[in-house]
């Protein structure tokens, strides 16, 4: 394909939000630092030492707590937007503890337009561009949402909030969510009117809204397809996914308190989040052959987003008071790791599950049957809007999935020609109705039901002109045309992000002086001191010299101490772990023992073989129990189809109504001997009609 892969690193930026009200009132003060020149944030232990360095990490860019949203628009969004536009795909994470910002980041305050986040200045940033295209573009823009709690997904746009979705594979499109909504949305409006629906839907069952969504991920995706003429003269359609997502809070569970019912959420939830640590890992690692993305839905559904096909950029979001020095910590070591994970994004051209040109193909068809009418009555088959993914395509603003089809009674069609002829018949019958007055009772009668057919017949064939017209309206109004200014209110938001892009520009431009200048100068100083001009000068340039190495190694030996601390705060979260599912091992090993005896637990066991594929136990011999077993031995055993690794057809499971049992159907003296036992274990119960 001419279209290579771009290799980039994902981009990793971290954001340290204010010390709110309430931490100031209660003296807190901040232990972060942040140098958005250098891009780094350094982060000062409040029991430390004062001798003790401060821990320092450098990222792509760095955002301090007076840092403005359309700056991080601009900065982190903006590059990412503009890649989804040309056809890659593009994923925004946002990470960090409960109340650092995520949330903030990503949705902001929608009401205020410089409180803003991404989504909503993405909306308006798309449709900006769309509306600056050229005219022979078409676009055709669409939104999902969902989210995964307890690793369970939702539709946060479809009509049921207690169903639980799918998640898929298919070779062609990958990994996809069966029955996830779509809607089509041609204005930044309609993208604002779909979140906030989302985010109703997000509250619904939620007891407690902000524990919910700080132990849920929420994925906002815009799918941008569009179609432009290219060299061959052909369309081509390429199509870009932005994902958006507002990960659950990356806080250690023991903090909470959890127990119980509410730990064992925390650890499905931990499992989102501890695969996503896990596929960074294994990323990064450089020996790792296998990275554990099918372990957690969130890491299924994203996987293209880490090492694959997507242009990606973290948010690392930390705040910024001393008695969050932990997490900030972790936070920042995990922001540090993923700037190492390599993606190769391409261009998606000319994909099987464009919608658009399926779209564009219903259209033609519908305009080549309006302008060619008459042949018969029909409604369009092709269903406008079902996607081969599963997806559907809906009608804007929360109307129902898929075309509307209709019912009954469906009239013949009349081209306009024909149309006007009825017209023209019906005018003259009027015309002898009025005018001879002298005519026959009977004739009369003919001539009345003949008007009343074709007055039926034109208001039939008007309707159903009239159908087509409106489907085709429709499908027209889903393709948005290069060109064509649709961003109505949030036209002001454009303005004011192209404001400050272009005073981020004027901005890095005089910081980029400021640096070169400071660079020579820290040159020149080295310089001097380099060339010693006595021995004493050298004995003080030693000094310092010796002084800085001292520090270095200070700063080696806390971050190693550092390491150790996390590594048994961790190893303690996974003894946790383990003491848990131990307790939950023995309840299930107590319900197995009570209703299988141990020699059969120990057959299954012996043939239960691991599927590394799927992740599951599986019986090897299954295929022989039920009525396989059934057949197999209906035919004879010298007609029996080549035999499993190992024979187990003379065991199976039964079900009765008091209770599963275990029978063995006796075939040789040996397996007598197998029963008798086996009835001396447990008296397991007989089945006299096979399964
Ligand atoms: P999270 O989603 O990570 O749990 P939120 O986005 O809900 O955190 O932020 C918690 C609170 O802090 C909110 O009231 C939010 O408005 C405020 N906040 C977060 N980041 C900033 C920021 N950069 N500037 C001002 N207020 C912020
Ligand atoms: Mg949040």
């Amino acid at each position: 394909m001419a279209n290579p892969a771009d290799k980039d690193n994902v981009r990793v930026v971290v954001r340290v939000r204010p010390l709110n009200d309430a931490e100031l009132a209660a003296g807190h003060r901040s232990a972060v630092e942040v140098n958005s020149l250098a891009g780094s944030v350094s982060l000062r232990s409040p029991s430390a030492a004062a001798t003790e360095p401060p821990k320092t990490f450098t990222f792509d860019l760095a955002f301090g707590p007076d840092s403005k949203q359309f700056d991080i628009y601009n900065q982190v969004a903006r590059p990412i937007v503009e890649n989804v536009l040309e056809g890659y795909n593009g994923t925004i994470f946002a990470y960090g503890q409960t109340g650092t910002g995520k949330t903030f980041t990503m949705e902001g305050v929608r009401t205020v337009a410089e409180k803003k986040g991404i989504i909503p200045n993405s909306f308006a940033h798309i449709f900006g561009h769309i509306a600056k295209s050229a005219g022979d573009s078409k676009f055709l823009v669409r939104v999902s949402y969902l989210e995964i709690y307890n690793e369970e997904v939702r539709d946060l746009l479809g009509k049921s909030q207690s169903q639980r979705l799918e998640v898929k594979e298919r070779p062609d499109i990958g990994v996809y969510v069966k029955d996830l909504s779509a809607f089509v949305v041609n204005n930044a409006d309609d993208m604002d009117k779909i979140m906030t629906l989302g985010n109703k839907n997000r509250s619904v069952g939620a007891t407690n809204m902000n524990e919910h969504s700080s132990r849920s991920h929420a994925i906002f995706t815009t799918t941008i397809e569009r179609s432009e003429r290219g060299l061959d003269g052909q369309n081509h359609v390429r199509v870009g996914k932005l994902h958006l997502v507002d990960l659950a809070g990356s806080e250690r569970q023991t903090k909470t308190g959890a127990t119980g019912q509410r730990l064992k959420e925390a650890t499905k939830i931990n499992l989102s989040l501890s695969t996503l640590g896990n596929v960074i890992s294994a990323l990064i690692d450089g020996k790792s052959t296998h990275v554990p993305y099918r372990n957690s839905k969130l890491t299924r559904l994203l996987q293209d987003s880490l090492g694959g096909n997507s242009k990606t950029v973290m948010v690392a979001n930390a705040g910024p008071a001393d008695y969050n020095y932990d997490e900030t910590l972790s936070t920042l070591r995990y922001a540090n790791r993923a700037k190492s994970i390599q993606n190769s994004a391409k261009i998606n051209e000319d994909p099987k599950d464009a919608l658009l040109r399926q779209f564009q193909k219903e259209i033609e068809e519908l305009r080549r049957r309006l302008e060619e009418e008459g042949d018969g009555p029909g409604e369009s088959g092709s269903g406008s809007g079902e996607e081969s993914g599963g997806e559907v395509g809906a009608e804007e603003g929360g109307g129902s999935p898929g075309g509307r089809r209709r019912g009954a009674g469906r009239p013949r069609r009349l081209t306009e020609e024909q149309m006007a002829e009825v017209q023209a018949q019906l005018d003259a019958d009027r015309r002898r109705l009025q005018q001879e007055k002298g005519m026959a009772e009977a004739e009369r009668t003919r001539l009345q039901q003949q008007v009343e057919q074709h007055e039926k017949e034109l208001a039939q064939a008007q309707r159903a002109h009239d159908q087509l017209a409106e489907k085709l309206a429709l499908l027209e109004k889903k393709i948005i045309v290069g060109g064509v200014n649709l961003l109505e209110r949030s036209e002001e938001q454009q303005r004011l992000l192209e404001e400050s892009a272009r005073e981020l520009e004027r901005r890095q431009q005089k910081e980029q002086q400021l640096q070169q200048a400071l660079q020579m100068k820290e040159a020149e100083r080295l310089d001097i001191e380099e060339r010693y001009s006595s021995l004493q000068e050298e004995a003080v340039g030693k000094t310092k010299k010796l002084r800085k190495v001292w520090q270095m190694l200070l700063e080696a030996r806390c971050e190693l101490d550092d390491l150790r601390a996390e590594q048994q705060r961790e190893k303690e979260g996974l003894l946790e772990n383990v003491r848990q599912l131990t307790s939950d091992l023995r309840l299930q090993q107590l319900l197995i023992d009570q209703v299988i005896p141990a020699e059969y637990q120990a057959m299954v066991e012996q043939y239960a073989t691991w599927n590394d594929e799927i992740g599951e136990w599986q019986l090897r011999c299954v295929a022989y129990t039920g009525n396989n077993m059934r057949r197999s031995s209906d035919t004879g055993d010298q007609d029996r189809p080549a035999q499993p690794a190992v024979d187990l057809s003379h065991v199976y499971l039964t079900y009765a109504s008091d209770g599963p049992g275990v029978s063995v159907r006796p075939k040789s003296a040996k397996h007598r001997h197998a029963r008798a036992r086996s009835a001396a274990v447990s008296a397991p119960k007989v089945v006299k009609q096979r399964v």
